[in-house]
């Protein structure tokens, strides 16, 4: 059987395109992945605590809360959801071709909602046997709230509006923030800078690098090199924050969509449209700038309608 609409990914943009599809009585089915670029179905939103502007939810409500609810509207108008990751993808001719670990299948239209993933720096101590997940983290939004963090000295790496963010969050727990970036000036915008700048519990390390992480179970000091003078000085510290940009997951495409030279899939603006007809791309996976949930569920929108208009004309 050749499905209509297969839609790959299990974030706001993935779950938005399903209930659309659905309501079109396009039956569609989504891979929402088994722990696909190593986290839960579910995607980015699952490593947050409380999402806050997300419309319709005044209090705020739990990320993972939040991405359960995409998941049941998505099944109640009928997706068939599997929990395997879309491991190869043939978009070289109408109908596609894809294969998961379980299954193998084709499909009139492609929705690509796969998200992106935080990147990680390979630093001695943060590696997954490591110190990772025991005070290291690519998420001061999702784990900075933790008791370990409390009332401790705790860094933050990169130098751009995330950095800047995540460091200015981080000193509502912390007794105080270091910023290290590599080069002497800062990439985030003046208003980031600004705020963090202004912050008293900020520290900016510049022209730094971090060289390794130390600790028995938990962190408890970062070493930090002085990319200009040389030196190099050990902080003592309960946790690091990898704030430096985010890959999207577009790498099992091979190719075969036209991507930036970072990956992220090129649509026709104002379009879910990529340079393959019949495929479509919504999320974080096409989107570098506005990143949130609710872009995403737009795109996810878009998506669906697109394929729906699509199929209807061939
Ligand atoms: P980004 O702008 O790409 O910045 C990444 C930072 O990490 C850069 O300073 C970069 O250094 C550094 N970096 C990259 N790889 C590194 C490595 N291996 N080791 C050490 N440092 C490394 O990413 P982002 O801050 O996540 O922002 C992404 C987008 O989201 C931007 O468009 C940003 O404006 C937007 N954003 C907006 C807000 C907001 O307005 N509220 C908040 C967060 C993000 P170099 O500078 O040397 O390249």
């Amino acid at each position: 059987m050749v499905e209509n609409v297969v839609i790959i990914g299990s974030g706001p943009a993935a779950h938005t395109a399903a209930i659309y599809a659905a309501r079109a009585n396009l039956n569609p089915v989504l891979f929402e992945g088994f722990l696909a670029g190593g986290i839960a179905a579910g995607g980015q939103l699952t490593t947050t605590t409380d999402v806050e502007n997300f419309p319709g939810f005044p209090e705020g409500i739990g990320g993972p809360e939040l991405t359960e609810r995409f998941r049941a509207q998505s099944v109640r108008f009928g997706t068939r959801i599997f929990t395997e990751t879309v491991t190869e993808i043939d978009l070289g001719k109408r109908p596609f071709r894809y294969k998961t670990d379980e299954q193998e299948g084709e499909a009139r239209a492609v929705i690509i909602a796969t998200g992106a993933t935080a990147k990680r720096d390979d630093i001695p101590g943060t590696r997954d046997a490591e110190l990772w997940q025991k005070g290291v983290s690519a998420c001061a939004v999702c784990d900075g709230a933790l008791p370990m963090f409390r009332g401790k000295p705790l860094f933050v790496v990169g130098g751009g509006d995330s950095a800047m963010e995540e460091a200015t969050f981080l000193t509502k727990f912390a007794s105080k923030v270091y910023v290290v970036h590599r080069r002497d000036e800062l990439r985030a915008s003046a208003i980031m800078q600004a705020r963090a700048k202004q912050n008293s519990k900020v520290e900016m390390l510049l022209s730094s690098q971090v060289v390794a992480v130390e600790g028995g179970n938990v962190v408890e000091q970062v070493r930090v090199k002085d990319l200009k003078g040389g030196g190099e000085k050990a902080y003592p510290a309960a946790g690091l924050f990898f704030a430096i940009g985010h890959v999207p997951n577009t790498a099992f495409l091979k190719g075969q969509v036209k991507t930036d030279d970072t990956g992220y899939i090129v649509t026709v603006p104002g379009t879910t449209q990529t340079n393959v007809p019949g495929v479509f791309a919504a999320g974080d996976c096409q989107d570098k700038k506005y990143r949130q949930a609710i872009t995403a569920a737009g795109t996810g929108c878009m998506a669906a309608l697109e394929a729906e208009h699509f199929l209807a004309s061939h």
